[in-house]
Parts: C-alpha cells; sequence; structure tokens
C-alpha cells in the first residue's frame, strides 16, 4: 500500500487564470492562452508575473497527464512531483516521485486509489445527411460530479474510518453449500461501504450527499458531427464521464450510427442511387431530377440515342460523400438503373416494335425442323430460391461427409 495522495487542494486556479471553465477543451485552452498571452506580453507593457502565470497554467492543462493530476489534487501535487522546482521534468518523473513509482493507471499498483474511472459510451443515431452536411447535437446527460460541499470526501472533517463489515478491505466472502462435499466460495462488494471499505460516522456525515461522496449533475453536451464522418466513428469528450472519488474520470465517447437512407446508400466516399427506367426511356431517352441529401436539385439525364440497360451503372463525379476532414474533396455519385419491363405486348404492339427494332437472331425455323422436335412448356422459376436450395443442399452433404467416422455413432447416441 502506498501513503495516501495529498489532501485534495485548490485545483481551479489555473483555470481561473486562463478564464475558462472546468469542463475546456483543449482547443478552448488553446485559444485562450494565446488571447491572454498577447494581451499580458511584457513586450506589450503586460504584468511579467501574469505572463509568467498564464504559461505555467497552460503548460499544466495543455499536457492531458498533468492536467488529471491537478484536477485531483491542485498545485501542490504537480510541484511535488517536479521536486519542488518545476521546469525540465517528463510526466513519467512526476508519477514516478508523486506514487512512488509504478503509473497510476497502470494495472502494477493496486494499492494506488487512484484509478482511471470508466469510460461511459452512447450510440449516437444519425441520418445521412447529416453526414454529408454536417451538423451538432446538443444531448443532455446525467453524471456523478464529485460533491461540491465536502469536495468529494463524504465527511465534515475529511475522516472516514475502516468499514467494519469488511475490515476495509471493500470485499465479502459468503460461502454456499452445493452438496455433502461441496462448496462454493463467492466474492461480493460489502454492501455497508459499497466495496469501498470506509464509512463515515453518522454524525460527521457531509449534509450535503449524505456520504455518497457524489451528487448528480445534468450536462448538455454539443456534439459536433463533421462532414463526412463515418458510421461507427467515435467523438469523445475528454474526463466527461462519472466523477468518482480518487478516480480520473473517464470519458464520455459517443459511437455514430447511421441510420439506413430510403433512396442513397453510402460505400466510403461514394454514393448509390437507384433508379427505375421505364422501357421506352431506357430505350429512347430519359430526364428525371435527383434531389441531393444537401436539398439541391441534379437534372440526371441521358445522351441523345443512348441506350441503357437494365442493371448498368453510371457515375457523376464530385458528387458522393464530403471527405472527413477534407470537406471540399467529394466521392462518386453512382446511379444504378433498373429498366421495368412490361408483363405483356399485344400483338399490334409486337408488330409495330418488330417493324423499328433490330431482326430476330433466330432464322426461320421450317415447318420440316419444327415436326421433328419434342414440345416443352417453359415455366416461371424464383432462381434464387432455387440457387439458396442447392448450396443448402451442398453444405448439408459436405458437413455429414465431415462426420463419417464418429458420425453414425452420434446418432444413435441422441437417439438413445
Ligand atoms: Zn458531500
Ligand atoms: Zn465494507
Amino acid at each position: 500500500m502506498f501513503g495516501r495522495p495529498p489532501k485534495k487542494s485548490d485545483n481551479t486556479k489555473y483555470y481561473e487564470i486562463l478564464g475558462v471553465s472546468k469542463t475546456a477543451s483543449q482547443d478552448d485552452l488553446k485559444k485562450a492562452y494565446r488571447k491572454a498571452a498577447i494581451k499580458n506580453h511584457p513586450d506589450k507593457g503586460g504584468d511579467p508575473e501574469k505572463f509568467k502565470e498564464l504559461a505555467q497554467a497552460y503548460e499544466v492543462l495543455s499536457d492531458p497527464e498533468k492536467r488529471e493530476i491537478y484536477d485531483q489534487y491542485g498545485e501542490d501535487a504537480l510541484k511535488e512531483g517536479m521536486g519542488g522546482g518545476g521546469g525540465g521534468h517528463d510526466p513519467f518523473d512526476i508519477y514516478q516521485s508523486f506514487f512512488g513509482g509504478g503509473s497510476p493507471f497502470g494495472g502494477k499498483n493496486k494499492g494506488s486509489k487512484t484509478e482511471k474511472g470508466e469510460d461511459v459510451v452512447h450510440p449516437l443515431k444519425v441520418s445521412l445527411e447529416d453526414l454529408y452536411n454536417g451538423t451538432s447535437k446538443k444531448l443532455s446527460l446525467a453524471r456523478n460530479v464529485l460533491c461540491s460541499k465536502c469536495k468529494g470526501k463524504g465527511s465534515k472533517s475529511g475522516a472516514s474510518l475502516t468499514c467494519p463489515g469488511c475490515q476495509g478491505s471493500g470485499m465479502k466472502v459468503s460461502i454456499r453449500q452445493l452438496g455433502p462435499s461441496m462448496i462454493q466460495q463467492m466474492q461480493h462488494a460489502c454492501g455497508e461501504c459499497k466495496g469501498t471499505g470506509e464509512t463515515i460516522n453518522d454524525k460527521d456525515r457531509c449534509p450535503q450527499c449524505k456520504g455518497d461522496k457524489v451528487s448528480q449533475e445534468k450536462k448538455v453536451l454539443e456534439v459536433h458531427v463533421e462532414k463526412g464522418m463515418q458510421n461507427g466513428q467515435k467523438i469523445t469528450f475528454p474526463g466527461e464521464a462519472d466523477e468518482a472519488p480518487d478516480t480520473v474520470t473517464g470519458d464520455i465517447v459517443f459511437v455514430l450510427q447511421q441510420k439506413e437512407h430510403p433512396k442513397f446508400k453510402r460505400k466510403g466516399d461514394d454514393l448509390f442511387y437507384e433508379h427505375t427506367l421505364s422501357l421506352t426511356e431506357s430505350l429512347c431517352g430519359f430526364q428525371f431530377i435527383l434531389t441531393h441529401l444537401d436539398g439541391r436539385h441534379l437534372l440526371i439525364k441521358s445522351e441523345a440515342g443512348e441506350v441503357v440497360k437494365p442493371d448498368q451503372f453510371k457515375a457523376i463525379n464530385d458528387e458522393g460523400m464530403p471527405m472527413y476532414q477534407r470537406p471540399f474533396m467529394k466521392g462518386k455519385l453512382y446511379i444504378q438503373f433498373t429498366v421495368d419491363f412490361p408483363d405483356t405486348l399485344s400483338l399490334d404492339q409486337c408488330k409495330a416494335l418488330e417493324a423499328v427494332l433490330p431482326p430476330r437472331s433466330s432464322t426461320q425455323l421450317t415447318d420440316m425442323e419444327i415436326d421433328e422436335c419434342e414440345e416443352t412448356t417453359l415455366h416461371d422459376v424464383n432462381i434464387m430460391e432455387e440457387e439458396m436450395r442447392r448450396k443448402q443442399q451442398a453444405q448439408e452433404a459436405y458437413e455429414e461427409d465431415e462426420d463419417m467416422p464418429g458420425g453414425a455413432q452420434r446418432v444413435q447416441c441422441a437417439q438413445q
């Protein structure tokens, strides 16, 4: 067991110096620092002390590892880690002197109370339009934050007692008799202290959180969905998950889930769109309006004299999805044409068509030739279904083959 970390001290000063909230992103920090540094630069008549403070605050908060330590234990903890001096250190040294060796985030020093809190993962449903145009969504989430009154101690005095239920281990072992000579040992979290190993004297309990150390807070997060993001892509809010005492707060992670689009399908940076032509359109030409994902109307038309065949693809360059972080580049928009053939034609229609279409491919058969043939009947078939049945049969035959040596025995056993 390593020594207890230093008591919780002021950990808001650096944020106040930079004039940002405790939840500021790295981007916010950078902007705030740049603005303040320009304003307070000694070369421009600013206060050198203030300028130094700014640089120090930024140095710590811009380093996620230092920021975590600062958020947890304040400025003093960092100074201790820096050997009181500061400057010319790397984050690893801080852990060395601060925790007495080993990383607090690694699994090695189980005695350390500083653990990484769990990340909270939320699916976020988006439309293909959202991914094409980019959007931002405001989401309200409930999270645990350290009680502001007791700073996460749970008690007025800051003291806690060893839980009598588990002697401070946080775990209890129960034994269950399963049979005459069999017992099952089960370990579970102690109910009296919720696995923390500590209790708080009733009189000393923090009046705000009743000793829970945390309280619930509603928080609105604004998720920026950028143009070209993909289904399954993650958007992370570092350190926004539930706070808990002596724990480095985990992240909130949103995972994009793209809803099916009724018209467009996406493959990478390309879009696919199906359009059905009448037989006349496929032979004699067509034009139609395609409403794109940003509401623009594209006029799609065939060339004069061009025939479009069933299942033919055509593509339009630069009308696919915008590329992530390069939204001015776009993939292709593919159009797959299906042709709606008439089910039947009248004799007159056939005659009219034969007059203009290319001649039949087969040569005329003579009565003699026909007389010598056997009559047949053509049935309608569902070729896909039959293909599937064929595959299934082949698979079954293959499996039987594989089972041959022991297969017969197994069947016997199963029948008993
Ligand atoms: Zn409290
Ligand atoms: Zn306990």
